[in-house]
């Protein structure tokens, strides 16, 4: 939608052909149903993927002050939120609500003269002399001089993006760098993780890849029965996922006190445990992690339940400040697309200009998501949609 507007306020005649009954559904579904749009601390060298440096070299041109202005321009003004780490940088709808953004760019499209064609899902697109014919499964054809494929990843399919632009532009000759999920959950056999389902705690989370800390994220982490969940760790998925399909060993660590060093928080405990001698070990942890943590941990460092503080060795009590700051996870898997949020993968950036201009075949431009390029949650995925429509749909219609 943004590269129809561009290109239709550049006066271009714009047809949107979508798969779907509805254009932007995957909209619906951001930010809770809030819509992150964008964020106004992005920092553009968190894009990942071979097309990072294009996606940062085009935030230049269309960045998030842009972004902005255009949702106020077009009746949707903004406000920013707390973020996971607690920078009011977020930003979403004054009226937190996803589907007043889709209906907004919808009605510009329709203000522009674009021509809207839900239900035309494109099966494929050839390019005869200088126009492309492009085929819908409905078997309704169109013509056209260019064509910018924003068709998605693979996440989320049943919002419409099903894989299937990779294989528009396979028929061009682009290759694909391996669509793997990214912003999605992580699987471990851990027995640890049935005993803390459902437990949500504010942590520091450190993914270990083959020993060396790779990467670290602090926010809300929820164990679940199958694995880790919440936002720290979505961030972390892409380079876990990418490290697992690597044959990689892969760990996430845990830090459930970081405020304190391991020697002071040894010390903490060892004051606790004076203070509470007669009462039950539990009691030592009481107020510092969640209560339903405080069994495993205790187990993990081979501390009985019931038994008096006073009782809990020194040994023990330096085990535990240890557990404490490192819950290790060992990660096997991750949930698929139908639970992550983007594609980490998809057309590489060798293979297109930095107009987003296909190398391939003139005339064919790319935007979004298909593209190699992902970024981290607080609304960076969006900003490489509206900032690749609007380079795509300014270069296709000049
Ligand atoms: C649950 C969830 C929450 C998210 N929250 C946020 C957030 O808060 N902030 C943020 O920045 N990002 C968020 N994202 C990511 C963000 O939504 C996507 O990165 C972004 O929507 C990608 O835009 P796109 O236009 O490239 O692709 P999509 O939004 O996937 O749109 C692709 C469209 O192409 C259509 N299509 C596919 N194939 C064909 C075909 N062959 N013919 C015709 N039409 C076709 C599809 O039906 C679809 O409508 C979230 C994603 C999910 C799943």
């Amino acid at each position: 939608m943004m590269a129809a507007i561009t290109a239709a306020a550049a006066g271009a005649q714009v047809d949107i052909l979508e798969g779907g009954p509805v254009l932007g559904k995957k909209i619906l579904s951001t930010g809770n149903g809030r819509c992150n749009l964008t964020n106004s601390a992005l920092d553009p060298t968190l894009y990942q993927g071979s097309g990072a440096r294009i996606a940062a070299a085009l935030m230049k041109e269309f960045n998030a002050r842009d972004t902005i202005a255009f949702f106020d321009k077009i009746g949707i003004p903004t406000v920013a939120a707390a973020s996971a780490r607690g920078n009011d940088t977020w930003i979403y709808p004054a009226c937190k609500e996803a589907a007043a953004v889709r209906k907004a760019l919808e009605l510009e499209c329709e203000r522009l003269g674009t021509a809207i064609y839900p239900n035309h899902k494109v099966t494929s697109i050839e390019k005869i002399e200088k126009e492309f014919l492009i085929t819908t499964r409905e078997g309704v054809q169109f013509v056209s001089d260019r064509v910018i494929l924003t068709t998605g990843g693979k996440a989320c399919p049943k919002s419409g993006s099903d894989g299937s632009g990779y294989e528009l532009a396979a028929a061009f000759g682009h290759t694909l760098v391996t669509p793997l999920p990214a912003l999605g959950a992580l699987i471990s056999d851990s027995p640890l993780c049935p005993a803390l389902a459902g437990i949500r705690t504010d942590a520091i989370v450190s993914l270990i890849i083959n020993r060396s800390i790779a990467a670290q994220e602090a926010g809300e982490v929820q164990f679940t029965d199958y694995g880790l969940s919440g936002i720290p760790v979505f961030q972390l998925s892409s380079w876990a996922v990418r490290a697992l399909t690597e044959g990689k060993k892969v760990l996430m660590r845990i830090d459930l006190v970081p405020s304190l060093k391991l020697n002071d928080l040894y010390l903490r405990l060892s004051e606790r445990k004076v203070r509470r001698g007669l009462n039950e070990s539990g009691t030592l942890l009481l107020g510092l992690v969640p209560d339903k943590l405080v069994p495993s941990l205790l187990k993990l460092a081979g501390i009985r339940l019931h038994i008096p503080c006073s009782e809990i060795s020194r040994d023990a009590l330096m085990k535990l400040a240890y557990t404490l700051q490192n819950l290790e996870f060992e990660i096997n898997d991750a949930k698929d697309f139908d639970a992550c949020q983007v594609t980490s993968g998809g057309i590489p950036a060798s293979e297109v200009s930095l107009n987003l201009e296909s190398l391939k075949v003139r005339g064919l431009y790319f935007a979004g998501e298909i593209l190699d390029v992902d970024g981290p949650c607080g609304g960076y995925n969006l900003q490489w949609a509206w900032t690749s429509g609007y380079k795509a749909g300014s270069e296709a219609a000049r």
